[in-house]
């Protein structure tokens, strides 16, 4: 217990050196405001020095042209302080939004490329909430308590130098007083910092239930699920509430300790200075300077003590952010990427073998082969869970296989880059998710400089063209997030459309289970026999219309490859193929 503690500790410092690394690229800007946090430090430190300038040689003297001069050195130190506290804050505040919008773009970079299934381990939206909340708390601590920190250490310093410089004796005092002003920042400051991760992990919760509920909101008041959700919602909103508290407790509590021991040590401070200056030992303005320093002292311990929570704070958000940065893909091109010959390839599926990570006591895929040669039409067939999503998946290279290859052209698919491989694959998903924007925008998704022609050819080799026209705003309505507005077999299409535009080599479909209306039916058959001979079609087939039409099928179950061959011949060959088709497409 005690041991993991200490590492906690050890880990403040260094959780926060990655960002580091961000600021690299600013260094001119950190430069800028560094000059000025000196400046200002130092302008702050010599107005003691002016304080007793003025009271000894100002007022001692009894001279009023001695009171100006001083006076006009005061107002130089405050122009000087003016304009260093501007060029502080500008440049400080730039790099703190500069650097977490780069933290932003790093983790979206880096989890943009991970492969499919570190999504399955961890929550997109909670991931999503990390990348809003956590970079904007590095804000704000790069942005601020960083350069309070440093000025402030700056500070102390200066001030704890100057105070010896002014009187040692007395300064012997504040410094006695120091174990015990840090003992209690070193305890209560864990406490926060241990508090603090817990603190986002409970504002993230928050942050994906509404997401999840927002998202489904159909689901949600269907099930009339919302007086539920409202309690569970509250229930998170408390318990991140809960957790917040314990921090500020633990913070307010250190803050006001600090402050008692702090002015408790000034106070006598001042009774020690107050007769010194009786017995003459000391002038007036000395100790005037002196308390000045003492108060900058101990100002700048309080200013640490509270900003360091900030930072441990920071360090937290920095720990969980650094962890999305470091997590590998499972997934990576190869180092020396092989190159496929030519757009028409042969895709052949050779001894495939896979368990999902999550699940390594189940084979998904045992041991399948079969090849789909150019312009070939292949359905695979197979009752729900036999594995005919996943050797999509595979076949888009989402995971790795454990056992036999994928080729494409002869070419392993692992010598490959995904680009290479993903460039020659169209892919229709049983739900033909859309992403908010107009229709056009949507099939250019996969090939942004598709020209218009080619637009429509697409849209045409779909069956889409005649219900697309018919909309008010043809190609520019805007469809929502699940394209919504459009009917099941209508988005399919699109579908379809927006895979075609790419001109992939092989077209993988997914078809929907849902049954669609006949109108939409006939149009797909339509379109997949338009589309027959031109590319690859390799259609996991849920209709009876889509199976007559394949070269070939086969037939998947409990991720074994058990029959292949024409409907017909299957139906005379394949007692599973006949018991399934006549379940399957009795409709
Ligand atoms: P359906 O027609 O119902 O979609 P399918 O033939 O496409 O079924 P798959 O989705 O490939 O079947 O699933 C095959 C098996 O793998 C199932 O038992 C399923 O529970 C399991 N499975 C699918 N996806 C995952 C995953 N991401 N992690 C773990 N197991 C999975």
């Amino acid at each position: 217990m005690d041991e993991g503690l200490d590492r906690e500790v050890n880990k403040d410092l260094t959780t926060l050196t990655p960002a580091l690394k961000f600021l690299r690229p600013y260094v001119k800007q950190v430069v800028a405001a560094s000059i000025a946090l000196v400046v200002t430090a130092g302008a702050t430190l010599s107005l003691g020095q002016g304080i007793r300038l003025v009271i000894d040689s100002g007022f001692a003297s009894g001279e009023a042209e001695v009171l100006v001069d001083s006076l006009r050195l005061f107002v130089a130190f405050v122009v000087l302080l003016t304009i260093g506290t501007f060029v502080r804050f500008y440049f400080v505040s730039w790099v703190g939004e500069r650097v977490s919008a780069d933290i932003r773009l790093a983790v979206f970079n880096h989890l943009i490329r991970m492969h499919p299934g570190f999504f399955e381990e961890n929550a997109p939206s909670e991931i999503q909430s990390r990348i809003t909340t956590d970079t904007t708390l590095l804000q704000t601590v790069i942005g601020s308590s960083v350069s309070i920190a440093l000025r402030n250490v700056l500070m102390f310093i200066g001030g704890l130098t100057l105070l010896f410089f002014t009187n040692a004796k007395l300064s012997l005092i504040v410094v006695a007083s120091v174990p015990f002003v840090v003992a209690p920042i070193i305890l209560f400051g864990r406490r926060v910092r241990r508090l603090s991760r817990t603190s986002q992990d409970r504002l993230a919760d928050v942050g994906s239930f509404a997401g999840e509920s927002l998202r489904h909101i159909k689901i949600v008041q269907s099930f009339n699920h919302e007086g539920r959700d409202e309690a569970a919602f509250q229930d998170r909103v408390e318990q991140a509430f809960a957790v917040s508290l314990q921090r500020i407790r633990q913070r307010a509590v250190l803050v006001a300790v600090v402050m008692l021991l702090v002015f408790g040590a000034v106070a006598t401070m001042l009774w020690f200075g107050g007769q010194a200056v009786l017995t003459g030992e000391t002038s007036a303005g000395e100790l005037a300077a002196f308390i000045f320093y003492a108060f900058i002292v101990a100002g700048s311990v309080g200013a640490i003590s509270e900003v360091l929570s900030d930072l441990q704070r920071a360090a937290g958000a920095m720990e969980r952010l650094m962890e999305l940065l470091a997590s590998p893909s499972l997934i990576k091109d190869p180092e020396n990427p092989s190159t496929v010959q030519g757009t028409d390839v042969q895709l052949s599926v050779e001894a495939l073998s896979f368990k999902y990570p999550t699940r390594p006591d189940m084979r998904v895929l045992q041991d399948v082969s079969f090849t789909a040669s150019p312009g070939e039409m292949v359905a695979v067939v197979g009752p729900s869970g036999a594995g005919k999503s996943t050797l999509f998946d595979l076949i888009q290279r989402f995971y790795v296989p454990d056992g036999g290859a994928l080729k494409l052209g002869g070419v392993d698919c692992a010598e490959l880059t995904l680009e290479t491989i993903r460039a020659r694959i169209g892919f229709v998903p049983q739900d033909p998710v859309m992403f908010a924007g107009t229709i056009r925008e949507n099939l250019l998704y996969a090939c942004e400089s598709a020209t218009e022609d080619e637009i429509w050819r697409s849209v045409k080799l779909a069956h889409a063209e005649e219900f697309v026209r018919a909309l008010p705003l043809g190609l520019e309505t805007k469809m929502g997030e699940d394209g919504v507005g459009l009917s099941g077999g209508q988005r399919q299409r699109l579908a379809i459309a927006r895979a075609l535009i790419a001109q992939p080599a092989i077209l993988l479909l997914d078809e929907a289970t849902s049954a669609l209306d006949a109108e939409s039916e006939h149009h797909i058959r339509l379109s997949i026999e338009g589309l027959k001979g031109k590319m690859t079609i390799l259609v996991i087939a849920h209709r009876l219309s889509t199976v007559r039409q394949a070269d070939r099928i086969l037939v998947l179950e409990d991720g074994q490859l058990r029959d292949s061959g024409s409907h017909e011949e299957l139906m005379a060959s394949s007692d599973l193929y006949a018991r399934f088709a006549r379940m399957q497409f009795a409709a």
